[in-house]
């Protein structure tokens, strides 16, 4: 294979990727920065073919605070995480047998005093102790009862003066709405059950991100047909991104998903903005980004894709110490 133009392959992947070798003999690819899978739920799934499969970190939105607070730290995948789902009393997903009761709080009460049984506040504060780095709440409404917007204004209001962002589960009537009017920082979900209207999709493009998860829909055409369209004019309204697949919920491959990064194609995104949606550092939007991960990057052999093959390569990904790589002279 000919040295790639690094300056083609910037052009094609955004200003992180590098043509590079994978040691003094070993085979030519490019470099980028490590992958996020943003939506993962890490008690459903064994984690450790992630690295191999390209994805260096995750963020774990819903389980057991504590299991997390255990965690040994600097291991990989490295994990970033909501702890436990904060949902109205009876909400979803209490009940079911993939959510076990330490991994839900039911939060009844919009008091801000902290150590208040069911209290807004007291949820809040007891994620944030085991090291959570963003809320979960579920606003689910064809599964059963939802939060009030007192409870919701109490929930944001606890999280944002701890630094936490929120992000929300929405799905039914009116929740991406409430959502946004809420000043919820994040959907875990591109909405899936109604095409949202050309206002709101701005009003989300200029607050919040968006986790994709459009690949849990590929059983369900319709859906996936919703999903991918409020995603493409998310994504055109300068919406921020994130790539997640919701791993743990069904039958999904543990690395790369090119299901999602395909329905990512779908919903309009050139190679650079999937690149950049599996590089983002979110929820750890502090200067240094993602410091855990120094040291650690992407490579992926061959290329640089043509458009047709983009996704199928990217999905060839793997996780490597930076000091492997030997980046072609820019
Ligand atoms: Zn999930």
């Amino acid at each position: 294979m000919p040295h790639p133009d690094p300056a083609t392959v910037q052009a094609l992947l955004g200003s992180h990727a590098v043509p590079c070798r994978r040691g003094v003999a070993g085979p030519r690819g490019i470099a980028l920065p490590p992958f996020l899978d943003h939506h993962v739920h890490l008690h459903l799934v064994d984690e450790s073919p992630l690295p191999a499969h390209g994805i260096a970190g995750v963020v774990d939105l819903g389980g057991d605070p504590l299991s997390f607070a255990r965690r040994p730290h600097g291991g990989m995948p490295h994990v970033a995480y909501a702890g436990a789902f904060l949902t109205a009393a009876g909400g979803y997903p209490s009940g079911r047998s993939w959510a076990p009761s330490q991994t839900v709080r039911e939060v009844t009460d919009p008091s801000t005093r902290p150590g208040v049984a069911g209290g807004a506040t007291t949820a809040v504060d007891e994620q944030a102790e085991c090291g959570a780095s963003v809320i979960k709440i579920a606003l689910n409404a064809q599964s059963g009862p939802v939060f009030d917007d007192a409870l919701l204004a109490a929930i944001v209001r606890a999280a944002h003066g701890r630094g936490l962002p929120v992000v929300a589960h929405v799905q039914g009537d009116d929740t991406a709405e409430r959502a946004i009017e809420a000043g919820l920082d994040a959907l875990a979900h591109t909405p899936f059950t109604a095409i949202l209207a050309p206002d709101l999709i701005e009003r989300a493009a200029a607050r919040q991100a968006w986790i994709s998860t459009l690949a849990i829909h590929r059983d369900d055409p319709a859906t996936h047909e919703i999903a991918v369209a409020n995603l493409r004019a998310f994504a055109a309204a300068g919406g921020r991104v994130l790539y997640g697949t919701d791993l743990g919920n069904g039958d999904l491959p543990v690395g790369v998903n090119p299901d999602e990064l395909a329905a990512l194609r779908e919903a309009g995104l050139d190679a650079a903005s999937i690149v950049a949606s599996l590089i983002d550092p979110w929820p750890d939007d502090s200067a240094d980004g993602l410091s855990l991960l120094a040291g650690t990057s992407t490579f992926v052999p061959g290329g640089p894709p043509t458009d047709d093959d983009l996704t199928l390569w990217l999905a060839l990904a793997t996780v490597v110490p930076t000091e492997e790589l030997i980046h072609d002279d820019l």
